[in-house]
């Protein structure tokens, strides 16, 4: 007379597997490893998507440095041009400025002011 390994129930008519679980107990501990499996893959999947969290917060930060450095090297070249476009308008009007006639009629050609 054989006997289930889990539930111990036996008899003439009672048949278990090769495991010795009868057909009752081999479902509920097939459906055991089915529900330990979704398990593992709902914590798995859980620590999945907190890694893909953490790195597109990672990913942002970096793009918004970037971004605010990029703006900082712009702002700075465009500063350098304007100043380079004006020391070169102020070297234009250097001699210009030095050949105006002295206003109070005196003969020399060039004057400061
Ligand atoms: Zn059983």
């Amino acid at each position: 007379m054989v006997k289930c390994q889990r539930c111990g129930k036996g008899g003439l008519f009672h048949k278990v597997n090769d495991k010795g679980f009868c057909i009752d107990c081999n479902r509920i501990i097939n459906l055991e490893l089915e529900a330990k499996n979704l398990q593992d893959d709902i914590e798995r999947l859980t620590n999945n998507r907190r890694e893909q969290a953490a790195m597109y917060e990672e990913i942002k930060s970096t793009r918004e440095k970037l971004f605010n450095e990029i703006a900082e090297a712009a702002k700075k070249k465009a500063f350098e041009e304007i100043t380079d476009q004006l020391n070169e308008k102020q070297s234009e009007l250097n001699p210009l400025l030095l050949r105006k006639k002295c206003t109070y009629g005196c003969r020399s050609r060039t004057t400061k002011n």
